[in-house]
């Protein structure tokens, strides 16, 4: 169903430079492009600075050079005086999105703090609490130093789409997060506003990315039809790298760093291969020196492209 996509393919790779490219972002780049080349499709680069605490410039350079010496090439390039796919320069095209959201009534201000929120419905699947939606009625303004919320329509059908690895899926956002945050008290956008904007802005239209992010999908396809996109892309949630003991492999567990197997003189194809096999694409580290991402992700999942 390739001819779904409205024009080309587009898909991106977003991290978040908060550290250094470990294996797993390695493992999902070769899903990145495995899935991008499967329908000849093209992979934006974005970097995911929103949240401006914890992202620093240095780790943003690391990770152009690591994804350079792995061969992957993005379709886009990024300047360092400003660019569109940098989420810390696009403050103004946020800010027009969300002037529209609230000339149509779909928002509103809320004062909660942490602490206000605690006593919400308990942490669901997915391990958050939905907002009870408290101060959708107190007519707080839709400015700092308040937060701003999405108001969910009460009466909107359950968000159901289609999964080209996991199949049928069904979400109500209202129950699972309740109103979503969309700016926090202090002026950060929050992740599910940044990402949502952007998918829409760059016209992408295929979005590729772990499975740990399943849960945040109704929610991103509600708020982008209410920010006026006709479309929704196409979805692939991939399986998580995880360790020998079956956890989900996170920074915290200090999962090696793509430079220091560089700097230890390991071989880019080398570390490709390591990356393949932690995340099952591929059954030893040598195999990948003889496929490319494409082919790896349509042998372990030979149905993919059928759902494409
Ligand atoms: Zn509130």
């Amino acid at each position: 169903m390739v001819a779904e996509f409205p024009g080309k393919p587009v898909t991106r790779f977003a991290p978040s430079p908060t550290g250094y490219l470990h294996l797993g972002h390695v493992a999902h780049m070769l899903y990145v492009w495995g899935v991008a080349g499967l329908v000849r499709g093209g992979v934006l680069l974005r970097i995911e600075d929103h949240d401006r605490q914890r992202c620093r410039p240095e780790y943003e350079a690391a990770l152009l050079e690591d994804m350079q010496w792995l061969g992957f090439r993005p379709a886009n390039t990024l300047s360092p005086e400003g660019s569109d796919y940098r989420q810390s320069d696009c403050g103004s095209a946020y800010e027009a999105m969300l002037r529209n959201l609230s000339r149509e009534h779909h928002v509103y201000g809320c004062r909660c703090s942490r602490k206000d929120l605690a006593g919400d419905a308990p942490p669901g699947h997915d391990g958050e609490r939905a907002y009870s939606g408290r101060c959708r009625t107190a007519g707080h303004a839709a400015t700092q130093p308040h937060g701003i919320r999405i108001a969910w329509d009460p009466s909107a059908a359950p968000e159901s789409f289609h999964d080209a690895l996991l199949g049928a899926q069904c979400q109500r956002p209202e129950r699972q997060c309740g109103d979503l945050l969309l700016r926090d008290r202090v002026g950060n956008w929050t992740y599910q506003f940044a990402v949502t904007a952007d998918d829409f802005r760059h016209g992408v239209n295929l979005v590729v990315r772990g499975s740990d992010l399943l849960g945040s999908t109704g929610r991103q396809i509600r708020l982008a039809r209410m920010m006026g996109r006709a479309n929704r892309p196409v979805f692939v949630h991939h399986p998580l790298v995880r360790s020998a003991g079956g956890e989900k492999l996170s920074k915290r567990r200090r999962p090696e760093a793509v430079r220091v197997l560089r700097e230890a003189g390991m071989a880019p194809q080398a570390v490709l291969g390591l990356a393949a096999r932690a995340i099952g694409l591929a059954a030893t580290a040598q195999e990948i020196a003889a496929v490319d991402a494409a082919q790896l992700v349509s042998r372990r999942h030979p149905g993919i492209f059928r759902s494409l």
